[in-house]
């Protein structure tokens, strides 16, 4: 298991104070990991300075065959990166091999092609006798703070974009989930030259908070939760920098009478407690039409019912723990305090042992002002609740800070796309839910964020528009 901290191309020991890992299947120390110290955070700050003046010079295709060095050490290895995934975050192994890998390697895969894609207005004479041209320059040294739900894929989301750009980077995963991103830091510390990425362990209010207010950070990229993002924020406007943000999100499902309920059913069985719930764009806030609501209920409790809740390798789990004993106590307050104004479906209740575990659990008959609907769970639970027309389904779902995922579903195209053209979503999809790809941007509105992960359009945080005009004299 790897403990040591990639700064300046050396995998070096933490030399602050240990933090305690865990299996969160049984609630035992997988290991204790030293935290940076101080001066550490300051030496990862001035390498990534350092190899900016370098790497920011270096070309497109030179970024990109980079990018493909790494998709291949991260491909020889998946297996290793799998298990640790599984073992820190308490993931399902099938789902951590076959589900996540896959995205994350092809992530890397993705940002090395789009290294060599960037466009812009054509240059021309704009004015009789000048010339002007656009740069899209790397923006410098970027601070990642990556959150413990998906630890390798958004290691990847942090990673990927800015080196495309031409930007050196110094990644903090959560403190709760070191262990893949650490192994990664392993794996290409001989395929990055010095400096190009560093790799910190540690908490945020002390290594984070360090790192995003350096003055040598020239842009900081977040995912996390929307405290965090307003720490990263403040940050930023000390010394003006550039910040993205991808923050939580609390996902309507829209189901209108047209809906095809058992696929409905199927994707909150197998969407909304995809690693235990614990993510930003769950189909958690099921919305549906009065005319099919109790068919809905019956059928999404059939699915949820069957959920097999286990351990990471337990045969045939597919749902594992949650993260920590803290996270599961705040998502069982959720449902205690719900408890009396709603119907408990299925599940409810805290699964008694070694663990952090939770039972997959459907609320019914939640109001629209309700706690639980309008506030991020982030845990195997989902809300149901009713509306009368589009135009209520709309307001409501348009209504609350959260602007992260969406999706609407009918058979009715138009319908569709009324829907679609109005969701105030960074993403809406119709009659799925949760399919992503590199393509194509992982986007956010109102409070979930500021820009996107993923697609061509992750670049523009990394990259600075700038104007040349030559004079023809
Ligand atoms: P969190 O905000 O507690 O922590 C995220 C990261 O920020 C961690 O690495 C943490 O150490 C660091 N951090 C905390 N305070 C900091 C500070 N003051 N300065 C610098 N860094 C600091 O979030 P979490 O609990 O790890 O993750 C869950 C949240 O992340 C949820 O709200 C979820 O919706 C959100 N999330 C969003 C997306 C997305 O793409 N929008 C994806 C995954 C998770």
């Amino acid at each position: 298991m790897q403990k040591n901290l990639l700064i300046n191309g050396e995998m070096v020991e933490g030399a602050g104070a240990p933090i305690s890992v865990l299996n969160p299947a049984t609630g035992e120390e997988l290991a204790a990991i030293n935290a940076a110290s101080s001066e550490q955070v300051d030496a990862a700050s001035a390498a990534a300075e350092e190899a900016f003046q370098t790497y920011g010079q270096s070309t497109p295709a030179e970024r990109a065959a980079l990018l493909t060095d790494i998709v291949s050490v991260l491909e020889e290895n998946a297996e290793d990166l799998a298990a640790l995934e599984s073992l820190d975050v308490g993931k399902p192994w099938p789902s951590a091999l076959d589900d996540e890998m896959p995205l994350t390697t092809d992530t890397f895969r993705f940002f090395a092609g789009a290294a060599r894609t960037m466009s812009g207005v054509a240059a021309s004479e704009y004015v009789e006798g000048h010339t002007s041209m656009i740069r899209r320059d790397p923006i410098g040294p970027v601070a990642a703070i990556a959150p413990w739900n998906y630890p390798l894929m958004m290691a990847a989301w942090k990673l990927a974009a800015p080196l495309a750009a031409g930007c050196t980077v110094t990644l903090k995963p959560s403190q709760v989930t070191p262990l893949s991103t650490l192994k990664m830091a392993e794996l290409i510390q001989n395929v990055v030259p010095n400096g190009v990425v560093n790799v910190l362990h540690g908490a945020g209010s002390s290594v984070g908070d360090q790192l995003i207010n350096d003055s040598r950070t020239e842009a900081i990229t977040i995912t996390g939760s929307n405290r965090t993002g307003s720490e990263a924020m403040k940050a930023a406007s000390k010394q003006i920098r550039h910040v993205h943000l991808e923050l939580g999100g609390k996902a309507p499902v829209i189901v209108f009478e047209d809906a095809d309920i058992d696929a409905v059913a199927d994707i909150v069985r197998y969407g909304s407690f995809f690693n235990a719930g614990q993510d930003c764009a769950q189909p958690c806030r099921i919305m549906v039409a009065d005319a099919i609501y109790d068919k809905v209920v019956a059928a999404v409790a059939d699915q949820v019912g069957q959920i097999k809740v286990g351990a990471q390798r337990a045969e045939g789990t597919e749902m594992g723990p949650i993260v920590s004993a803290a996270q599961r106590d705040k998502v069982a307050g959720f449902v205690e305090r719900a408890r009396s104004s709603c119907e408990v479906v299925t599940g409810g209740n805290i699964i008694e042992g070694p663990g952090f575990f939770y039972e997959p659990t459907v609320l019914a008959n939640v109001a629209h002002d309700a706690e639980a609907f309008c506030t991020e769970i982030f845990g195997p639970v989902v809300t149901i609740s009713r509306f009368s027309d589009e135009v209520e389904a709309l307001r409501v779902a348009n209504t609350g800070h959260f602007g992260l995922a969406s999706s609407v579903w009918t058979k009715d195209t138009g319908r569709a796309m009324r829907m679609t053209s109005k969701l105030r979503y960074g993403f809406t999809w119709v009659n799925t839910h949760g399919v992503a790809t590199p393509e194509m941007p992982w986007a956010a509105m109102k409070s979930s964020g500021t820009g996107c992960d993923m697609s061509v359009y992750a670049l523009d945080a990394y990259t600075a528009v700038r104007h040349i005009m030559i004079a023809h004299r």
